[in-house]
């Protein structure tokens, strides 16, 4: 069926606003997203017949809130799933949380803390209600939020890595992987969080460079005489050396292989070895060699059979095999060792040294290395098949420069520690026998041992890293291991849209255990997006006070808001005030269509997206822009305005076939853009197209047509093609502004319950006129040269300017004659002259628009001599203005005290003046050109 328009104001609508009001979000985006919802309109149907498209969203961790990296991963997800679903395809978008184990034990022991309450106190089983009682009741937390965003999930479906269905399947890989071979128990050296107790995957280690020190100590020879000097920067570790080694080839060195040294501090005997990994350049060539405290020296270790010994207890304390430093903390023993070595003359000196220190991602604590009995997947078979996926295009990387990381990645892959010792998450499905140390990997908990039949089982303490569930989440979440029609249907999914900071943590896991478990990959493309930035270029961070907050800028905040949360995230007092001085006001209501669309122009491919909130007020404006067009086009749509025949077959005008070619255009390139995941062109071709050529140019023009006193025929053309195009452009908007295009479309004629069923345009070639374009160009231009002419020359925008063209060949002469009148309205002429032979006015300023001359004659019109008065006075006020500047840019004390960010003011200051400067100086040249004739 057909709506009829309604332009009567509804209660509560935005059209009660007054004539002068912009867009307001306010209500229309809550009110739009509830009925969507109540119509259930974001289902997927899997007995569906027409083709599959499917997305699953990066599960956020159910501790998470949504933050600018969300908005821009989900937006550009949402884009993908509302130009499917218009174009009649069968879409699911998978939701779903993340149980987010070391996150969200923390923020639960947190909680525990606060009431004098610890996890050992409460025992795990109770502690594992009370996590699950945490998310019952604050977990949901992001899955609003989204929503806000205006993300079309079905929510239905929405699914979370502990949920029954998904831990059976998190149970089921294990015990295949286990009989398959690919999962081992070993003593490894692992990444160990002493703060929180639990091993790392060494992606979970995060690298900063700190300022240390490098330690020169000497080891004494056991047969006496002056011993070796080894260089190291923990020398608390030193307490669990078991060799010395030297490079191999080191001619220094030779003679000491074989021989034995005395540790100090411990005085045990160890033995000098040669083993290549020594780098001879670093420090003095020799290394001390700690098995169980640094990976590299456990390899060694296990090439020359040394023992290892491990110093450290679990919490980061010195353990008993420490001597007398045993009890003491890590650090507080190195300084320790230090005095100690200092005392008996073994330390030969100390450097400052900058190097990368590890650190737990979760708590900023310096991880240790340490060896440890841990759960293994073995790597390299499920990383053979996976490099083939990507290798023979099976699978996509976009943009491609990701792909040379991901290979170069997955070559040196190690096997993955899935261990971790806390308590939430999924426990490993392993029992030990207490008698025979049997271990048995089983599905159901086992009985009895299968080894010695005895029964004294005790279950597996470690739960599973939180990738482990996350990797399977394709396949996991649409039923695996049930073979269900969600599977058939919509596995493979169509892409996965993601940052490339989780391209090993996640990406890649899931790619080898989709291949693996499904026998096909898990999606066909990988998109990744860069990073949110902000103006400048710098990371978002709540230290550094700029991070902004997407609900902020979808609810607006007052000034207050945003000082209460930058100050909650730990913000200093100078970022304070750098958010007073920029935002003194807060942010207004700026609405979820105008942040998604900011998101989307900043997405450039393989770039980072520097937001900023005047680019956000920018796209806001746009909101305005395409409410007011509506407004117009409302206010003369009349109910006889329905087509009753194809476009085609109305008598069309220039601007009319111009518009409607240049529709054609737009609808062919924003599909094209969106089809390679180039989000910022299809907004950029949005924005140009509606802002500049519907409203600028098209909506003036048939302005003239609706109010002038012609032809009704031609009048109703123009309502006719203002609706039409601004129908198509809606629905060409609508992945990326959900929110103002429902909104508008549903007053306009309609047909269908919503745009976001509504068919994508596609192009059509009837609508096709290079002439059009050719035609229309010439006019623009021309009317864009008078404009300029009146900047120049400080005409008032409404005084009527007579113009002369002269012409170079017929077809201008027919363009113009077609044109006049278009051309008289838009440049605001009294007169326009033209003609091959026309004689070429004094005293007149002139331009060149494709072989026409244009000269707009400037006498009577323009008082030279006073307009030249008026740009020198402009001029001197701008040279003393940059003197000023000048003057600060120069001083030391200026650029050495005040903050960046004023300094930085300053220069734009600079800059923006220098430019003003250059433009009166051509006006002058100009002027005194024209005063000389
Ligand atoms: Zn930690
Ligand atoms: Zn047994």
């Amino acid at each position: 069926m057909t709506d009829t328009h309604d332009t009567s104001a509804s209660p509560g609508s935005p059209l009660e606003a007054g004539p002068k009001q912009g867009y307001d979000p306010h209500g229309v985006e809550e009110r739009w997203y509830r009925l969507w919802e109540a119509r259930d309109l974001f289902r997927a149907d899997a007995t569906s017949s027409a083709p599959p498209y499917s997305i699953v969203i990066p599960p956020p961790n159910v501790t998470g809130s949504l933050h600018m990296g969300h908005a821009l991963n989900n937006t550009l997800q949402d884009i993908l799933i509302r130009w499917q679903r218009m174009q009649g395809r069968n879409t699911l978008w998978m939701p779903g949380t993340d149980h987010a184990g070391i996150a969200t034990q923390n923020v639960v022991e947190r909680q525990l803390a606060q009431e004098g309450l610890s996890r050992e106190a409460l025992g795990r089983e109770s502690f594992i209600q009370r996590v699950w009682r945490w998310k019952e009741e604050s977990g949901g937390t992001i899955i609003r939020q989204l929503k806000t965003l205006g993300c079309s999930c079905d929510w239905a479906r929405e699914r979370f890595t502990m949920d029954p269905g998904l831990s059976e399947a998190v149970k089921e890989v294990f015990c295949q992987l286990h009989e398959a071979g690919l999962v081992y128990r070993g003593d490894y050296i692992i990444n160990w969080c002493p703060r929180c107790r639990t091993a790392l995957s060494d992606l979970e280690v995060e690298y900063q460079e700190r300022d240390g020190k490098l330690w020169f100590i000497r080891y004494p020879m056991a047969s006496g005489g002056g011993g070796v000097m080894v260089a190291t920067t923990r020398p608390e570790t030193m307490l669990g050396d078991t060799a010395v080694a030297v490079h191999p080839e080191d001619e220094r060195y030779r003679h000491l292989v074989g021989q034995t040294v005395i540790l100090p501090l411990m005085n045990r005997k160890i033995p000098v070895i040669a083993d290549a990994y020594v780098d001879p350049a670093f420090g003095t060539g020799l290394v001390k060699v700690t098995p169980a405290h640094d990976p590299k020296d456990f390899e060694c270790g296990l090439r020359h059979d040394l023992p290892q010994v491990k110093v450290m207890a679990d919490d980061g304390t010195m353990n008993g095999n420490a001597g007398r430093y045993q009890g003491l903390d890590r650090f507080a023993c190195r300084d320790q060792v230090v005095k100690d070595l200092q005392r008996e003359g073994l330390l030969v000196k100390a450097e400052d040294h900058r190097h990368a220190v590890g650190q737990c991602y979760r708590c900023q604590t310096v991880v240790e290395p340490s060896l440890s009995r841990q759960w293994f997947v073995r790597m390299k078979p499920l990383a053979e098949p996976a490099i083939r996926a990507v290798e023979d295009g099976r699978i996509r990387i976009i943009p491609p420069q990701w792909e040379r990381t991901y290979f170069e990645w997955m070559h040196n892959i190690r096997d993955w520690c899935v261990s971790r010792q806390i308590w939430w998450g999924h426990r490993i499905p392993a029992w030990y026998c207490g008698p025979c140390e049997e271990v048995i990997v089983s599905r159901t908990p086992p009985t009895a041992c299968p080894k010695c039949g005895r029964g004294a089982l005790r279950q597996e303490t470690d739960v599973l890293d939180t990738w482990f569930s996350s990797a399977l989440w394709p396949f996991s979440t649409l039923g695996w291991p049930e073979r269900t029609r969600e599977l058939r249907v919509y596995y493979p999914t169509a892409c996965l849209v993601t940052g490339f900071d989780i391209l090993f943590f996640w990406v890649a896991r899931m790619i080898m255990l989709g291949l693996r478990f499904m026998g096909d990959v898990p999606f066909r493309d990988v998109y990744i997006h860069g990073l949110i930035r902000d103006e400048q270029g710098e990371k978002m961070s709540k230290t550094r006070g700029n991070v902004i907050d997407p609900l902020h800028v979808i609810h607006g905040a007052t000034l207050e808001e945003l000082l209460v949360a930058a100050r909650a995230g730990g913000a200093p007092p100078g970022a304070l005030e750098g958010i007073r001085r920029q935002y003194p006001d807060g942010f207004p209501r700026f609405g979820a269509d105008a942040l998604r669309f900011t998101l989307a122009a900043l997405a450039g491919q393989g770039s980072d997206v520097k937001l900023s909130v005047k680019r956000i007020e920018g796209y806001r404006f746009f909101c305005n822009k395409i409410w007011n067009a509506y407004r117009f086009v409302a206010g003369h749509l009349r109910e006889e305005d329905v087509p009753t025949a194809p476009l085609s077959q109305l008598s069309l005008t220039l601007p009319d076939r111009w518009i409607l070619s240049r529709m054609n255009e737009v609808t062919r390139g924003v599909t094209e853009a969106i089809q390679a995941y180039r989000f910022n062109d299809a907004a950029s071709l949005l924005y140009q197209f509606l802002w500049h050529e519907y409203c600028d140019w098209y909506l003036e023009l048939v302005k003239t047509r609706l109010t002038g006193t012609g032809d009704e025929a031609e009048r109703r053309t123009g309502r006719l093609l203002l609706v039409r195009v601004l129908e198509q452009s809606l629905r060409l908007l609508h992945p990326i502004m959900p929110f103002i295009t429902e909104e508008i479309w549903q007053r306009l004629p309609h047909e269908g319950v919503s745009i976001m069923l509504a068919p994508w345009p596609t192009s059509e070639d009837g609508f096709h006129s290079p002439e059009a374009m050719e035609t229309m160009g010439y006019l623009m231009e021309v009317t864009r040269e008078v404009r300029n002419v009146r900047s120049n020359y400080n005409i008032s925008p409404g005084e009527r300017l007579p113009v002369v063209l002269r012409t170079s060949n017929p077809t201008h002469d027919a363009v113009l004659q077609e044109c006049e009148g278009y051309l008289t309205h838009l440049a605001r002429l009294s007169r326009v002259t033209w003609g091959r032979q026309v004689a070429k006015p004094e005293m007149a300023a002139s331009a060149l628009v494709r072989g026409i001359e244009v000269y707009v004659p400037l006498e009577g019109v323009v008082d030279l001599a006073a307009e030249r008065a008026r740009l020198r006075r402009e001029l001197a006020k701008v040279d003393e203005a940059l003197d000023r500047v000048n003057r600060k840019l120069t001083n030391r004390d200026f650029l050495g005290k005040a903050p960046a960010e004023v300094v930085g003011r300053q220069r734009a200051t600079h800059a923006e003046l220098q430019d003003a400067r250059t433009k009166l100086q051509e006006g002058l040249g100009r002027i005194e050109a024209l005063l000389k004739r």
